[in-house]
């Protein structure tokens, strides 16, 4: 830890959602701070004023970060302790806090973490997925045919998933995600630590369907369950395409599932697959 009275940059992690969920070392940090950078200031200032704290703040985000960063850096070579917030969680995960963090390692200032909580961890424990080993994706992105691409990349992660996405881009990745990956367990994990705090646990299938029709809202952390080692490479050279189809439906899958699950397999279009599907009992 930085000494007292020297200069320092705090990554001070703050709530995302129960404004309780803060510690008590982050407040004192905020009250002894000379300066605060926020992502948004605004914001920053209900949990301030919650708190009774006033002080100068610095607006840093996605689109100053390049001017502000260094701007920031020089008052910590200078002596001040300025903390870092973002506007939800611990500053450096899917926000402008990284690219601070490796300015103040290349001017040789201090920079130390105040931590506290964070969506995806917070997500993961309750996804009921395993956590023993796990990727954080955060945020896909958003071109579709990129998407698709990164999706494809976690065919074969069998870790356990963390994915964030903003409400209005649920369903599209839902979709892609069923489509790239077949019908896996999910964990669609909604506002949490508020009043609407939710959590869904489906396969892919489910959650597309549930969607059909829905408008997702709220903040969402999607954990999506790792490619099962058996499921992998595995050879269907033995089997008819016919078989192939009849055991995904005797596993409980629909027709149109089955073709999909198919065709992903033998890495072949669906349209080779459907023709025997036609006559087989779903
Ligand atoms: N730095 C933050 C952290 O440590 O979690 C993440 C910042 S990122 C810009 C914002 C994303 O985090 C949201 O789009 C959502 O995916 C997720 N998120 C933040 N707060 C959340 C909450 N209360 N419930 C669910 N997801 C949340």
């Amino acid at each position: 830890m930085p000494s007292e009275d020297k200069g320092c940059l705090y990554l001070c992690a703050t709530p995302i959602g129960n404004l309780e969920d803060i510690t008590l070392r982050a407040l004192r940090i905020l009250k002894e701070a000379d300066y605060i950078a926020a992502e948004d200031t605004r914001h920053t200032l209900k949990l301030l004023n919650h708190y009774d704290i006033s002080k100068p703040l610095i607006s840093y985000h996605e689109h100053n970060r390049m001017e502000k960063g260094p701007e920031i850096i020089e008052l910590v070579r200078q002596g001040k302790k300025v903390a870092l917030v973002s506007d939800a969680g611990m500053p450096g995960i899917s926000d402008p806090g990284a690219d601070l963090v490796k300015m103040a390692y290349e001017a040789g200032v201090s920079v130390t973490v105040v931590p506290g909580p964070s969506a995806a961890l917070s997500a993961l424990v309750l996804s009921s997925l395993p956590t023993r080993r796990f990727a954080f994706e955060g945020f896909l992105p958003r071109e579709r045919k990129q998407r698709r691409e990164r999706i494809q990349m976690l065919q074969t992660e069998q870790r356990t998933v963390i994915i964030y996405e903003a409400p209005h881009r649920i369903k599209a990745l839902l979709r892609d995600m069923l489509d790239v990956l077949g019908s896996r367990r999910i964990a669609i994990v909604r506002e949490l630590t508020k009043i609407y705090e939710e959590v869904m646990i489906m396969s892919l299938q489910e959650a597309v369907e549930y969607y059909d029709g829905r408008t997702p809202k709220g903040e969402f952390v999607l954990v999506l369950e790792g490619a099962q080692p058996d499921t992998m490479d595995r050879d269907f050279s033995h089997l008819s395409i016919k078989d192939h189809l009849r055991e995904y439906i005797s596993a409980g899958m629909s027709k149109k599932e089955a073709v999909k699950q198919v065709a992903r397999d033998r890495k072949i279009p669906k349209s080779q697959v459907y023709p025997y599907s036609i006559d087989l009992e779903a």
